[in-house]
């Protein structure tokens, strides 16, 4: 984490400047004070854990104090993108709360100033925010710089047509390549992308990606159309926030421009949650979407509350049926009776269905007998990186 190291003494920012962070105090502290005549006035000390100078970062204002390093100091700063679209999520009362607090708050400060030098009147600061919070602000930057600095990845796992085993599709995983903690999986960091809004510039980027690598997959599987049977798809995971940009499906019809690709070749995979937020504005997107041409797959089939309205009214072109239910299929009749009947609904509708988590021969052969069309998952291959999903499609 980019820190910023203060020696005693030094300032750290002045009263009336414009505040642009915040700042986590990792070690050693920090004096608050107004300079009046006659002296300054100490507000406050803070310690490690505690933050400075967030109140210029909430409202926007001037800073209402100064403040310098009473000792040597390390400090993380978190910064305005990172606050602002939090406020701007925040439900409109609270924000408005907010805005009252802050400025009494303010305009308690000159009152302060007449309990005279060296008071500590202010000092009994309430701790901030929970180790929980800090960490996901710092993770967050993590990820911001992470993302600017070039360690996001695309791994893609096939999908495959369960009668041939010939591979129909990838779905596009991500990783993040952390230089001191490796490999991460998505679930340690989407969502806290999602909770930042970080995810729109992270979709961003895995859309402009696949466009980068999807044809040099496709060339790659020329040499391999026998078993093909045709062209690869690719499958991008998209959030509720990607969903709700009003750019978002001219920002992927510009890419598949851009790229040449045929539109057929890109699906987005939604889950049922995103459809329950805003069913009126979601159906719009999607609409938006099917029309350039892109498939459109519901992702984790069953978990949510699934409400088989939106089946029938939305451009659905694949389900995907969730690992929790394949898996629970051998040992359970009743996850057995789920799977079938979600096939033939699918069936009825002429939606085709891909069974996630496929781990077991025997899983597989059910799903055929069952007439599922597609399935993923480690039986037939593991979300695997660029260079050696060239040579799956080559083998
Ligand atoms: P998902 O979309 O349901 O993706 C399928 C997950 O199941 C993947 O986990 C995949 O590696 C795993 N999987 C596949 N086959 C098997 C199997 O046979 N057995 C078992 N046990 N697992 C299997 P992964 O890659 O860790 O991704 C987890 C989740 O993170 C994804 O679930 C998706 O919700 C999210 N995610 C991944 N990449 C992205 C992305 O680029 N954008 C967004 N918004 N979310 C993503
Ligand atoms: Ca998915
Ligand atoms: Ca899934
Ligand atoms: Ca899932």
């Amino acid at each position: 984490y980019a820190r910023v190291i203060l020696p005693a003494g030094s300032p750290l920012f002045e009263e009336g400047e414009a505040g642009r962070a915040a700042y986590l105090i990792v070690e050693g502290g920090i004096e608050i004070f107004l300079r009046r005549e006659g002296g300054e006035v100490r507000l406050a000390t803070r310690g490690a854990g505690e933050i400075v100078g967030e109140m210029a970062l909430l409202d926007a204002g001037p800073r209402s104090a100064s403040a310098r390093a009473a000792s040597d100091c390390s400090l993380i700063p978190i910064t305005e993108d990172q606050i602002r679209y939090r406020t701007s999520q925040l439900d409109p009362i609270l924000r408005m709360f907010l805005g009252v607090v802050l400025a009494r708050y303010r305009d308690l400060m000159p009152l302060l100033n007449r309990s005279g030098p060296g008071s500590d009147l202010a000092a009994g600061t309430a701790p901030v925010g929970s180790n929980a919070a800090i960490a996901r602000l710092m993770m967050e930057r993590d990820l911001r710089r992470g993302l600017e600095a070039g360690e996001l990845e695309l791994f893609f796992q096939p999908i495959v047509r369960l009668a041939s085993g010939s591979i129909a599709g990838f779905e596009a995983l991500m990783r993040w390549r952390h230089p001191e903690r490796g490999l991460v999986p998505p679930i340690e960091f989407i969502p806290v992308a999602e909770e930042s809004g970080l995810i729109v510039e992270i979709t961003q980027w895995a859309l402009s990606e696949v466009g980068r690598v999807l044809p040099e997959i496709m060339r790659a599987a020329l040499h391999n159309v026998a078993e093909l049977e045709g062209p690869p798809f690719m499958s991008v995971n998209v959030s509720g926030h990607d969903l709700a940009l009003v750019g978002f499906p001219a920002t992927i019809a510009d890419m598949l421009a851009r790229t040449g690709l045929a539109p057929e070749s890109l699906k987005i995979e939604i889950t049922e949650s995103i459809l329950m937020h805003d069913p009126a504005k979601a159906a719009q997107a999607l609409e938006l979407c099917r029309e350039s041409g892109m498939g459109i797959a519901i992702d984790d089939f069953g978990t949510g509350y699934s409400s088989l309205s939106y089946l029938t009214n939305l451009p659905i072109t694949t389900l995907k049926v969730d690992r929790a239910f394949v898996q629970a299929m051998m040992r359970e009749p009743r996850s057995r009776k789920v799977v079938q009947t979600i096939l033939r609904l699918a069936d009825e509708l002429g939606i085709p269905v891909v069974a996630e988590g496929i781990e077991a021969e025997a899983e597989a052969e059910a799903l055929v007998a069952m007439g599922c069309a597609f399935g993923q998952g480690y039986l037939f291959g593991r979300p695997t990186p660029l260079p050696e999903t060239l040579t799956l499609t080559r083998a």
